[in-house]
């Protein structure tokens, strides 16, 4: 035992939750979403995982890491879903056989100005009404027009991004896939437009390629959703130990500004895991942690390096005691809410000082 805080990474769960993907959107291919560091799970990792368990596609945000896993030997499709900023961008991605999402005008331009020696393949991606990245629909006919006769693009596929496809309630997201149906009507391409919530609460939104992210990582999508919900199991277990239990009386404050005082006498633990870990600071008093299996309220401001637990009603608690911040036994959507967050902010957010170990 070392006192520094652990991510536990398990490559079974993993593999269990890419079968979930399959088994939630039967017929389609998988491109899995392994962008930042794999939702901090580690990309090369995650990626040799995934693609001996046979995903069919990745992708990733940016240049740099599609050309890290280019340098790792991953051989699959990757989707830099961002795109690109220039021509010199353009042709490190074509370079290294990265296809490109189109999501401007501007990259068109780019596209039909640059002579590639290797033409790349396009997703062109519509905005349907998320309003973020996308060509908007009265664009696209045009714009299609110009990609089909651009001789610096081989293969040529549409995608769109749903933006509330988080909530079963929500209205846009049939609207949106309307709007995008309406839109490419008649363009003879392969379509993908689900994520994670789209896999598992939109079965309309499946098309031919799915990209599933945070339900890789076994987290639920949904609003106030459980991944265990889902049949999902979760791959990170964060987890510290226990570095003191201290005495204190009636009205003693803990922490930084004094913000929560002692109710009675008692013992309070000191947990070597903060925000410097990736812990998130705004978990407020009450957030759970796990203490060899029993759930303990969180007390005071979590620091940079520590937080402090409440251990009243808590049984044969030891220094040196692990203790689960979250994962298997505590589920990281809950410890989200807690913060008033979303697990892919907890889990992206894991700090590079954290050690690493791997259930193969
Ligand atoms: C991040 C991302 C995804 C994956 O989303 P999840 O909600 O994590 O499944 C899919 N598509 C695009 C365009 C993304 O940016």
């Amino acid at each position: 035992m070392t006192s520094v805080a652990t991510v536990e990474i398990d490559c079974w769960a993993l593999r269990h939750n890419l079968a979930r993907v399959r088994e939630s959107a039967p017929g389609t291919r998988v491109i899995a979403v392994i962008k930042a560091n794999a939702y901090g799970h580690g990309l090369i990792r995650v990626a040799k995982i995934l693609q001996q368990a046979g995903s069919d596609a990745f992708a990733v945000a940016r240049l740099n890491e599609a050309l890290q896993l280019r340098e790792a030997g991953i051989q699959q499709p990757i989707i830099c879903l961002e795109g690109f900023l220039n021509s010199t961008e353009l042709y490190e991605l074509a370079r290294h056989d990265v296809q490109v999402v189109v999501h401007h005008a501007n990259h068109v331009a780019i596209l039909e100005q640059q002579r590639l020696s290797e033409p790349v393949s396009v997703w062109f991606k519509i905005d349907s009404g998320m309003h973020r990245l996308g060509v908007p629909p009265q664009s696209v006919a045009e714009l299609w027009q110009r990609l089909t006769a651009c001789d610096s693009v081989k293969a040529l596929r549409l995608m769109t991004h749903l933006a509330s496809a988080d909530d079963p309630r929500s209205e846009q997201t049939q609207q949106q896939l309307k709007l995008f149906a309406d839109t490419t009507k008649g363009m003879a391409a392969e379509v993908s437009i689900a994520n994670s919530s789209g896999i598992l609460g939109w079965q309309q939104s499946h098309g031919d390629w799915v990209r599933p992210g945070l339900m890789l990582y076994g987290a639920s999508p949904f609003i106030n959703g459980r991944g265990e919900d889902e049949g999902l199991q979760p791959v990170m277990t964060f987890s510290s130990h226990l570095i003191a239990v201290n005495h204190f009386k009636r009205g003693d404050p803990i922490g930084y500004g004094a913000s929560w005082c002692c109710p009675e006498d008692m013992a309070v633990g000191v947990v070597a895991c903060g925000y410097g870990d990736g812990y998130p600071r705004h978990a407020v008093p009450g957030t759970p942690v796990l203490v060899n299996g029993q759930r303990l309220p969180l007390v005071g401001r979590v620091s940079m390096d520590t937080l402090c637990i409440d251990l009243r009603g808590a049984a044969g608690v030891n220094i040196g005691d692990d203790v689960t911040l979250w994962g298997k036994g505590l589920p990281v959507e809950e410890v989200a809410e807690c913060a008033a967050t979303i697990p892919y902010e907890l889990l992206c957010a894991v700090a590079g000082r954290v050690a690493v170990e791997v259930i193969n």
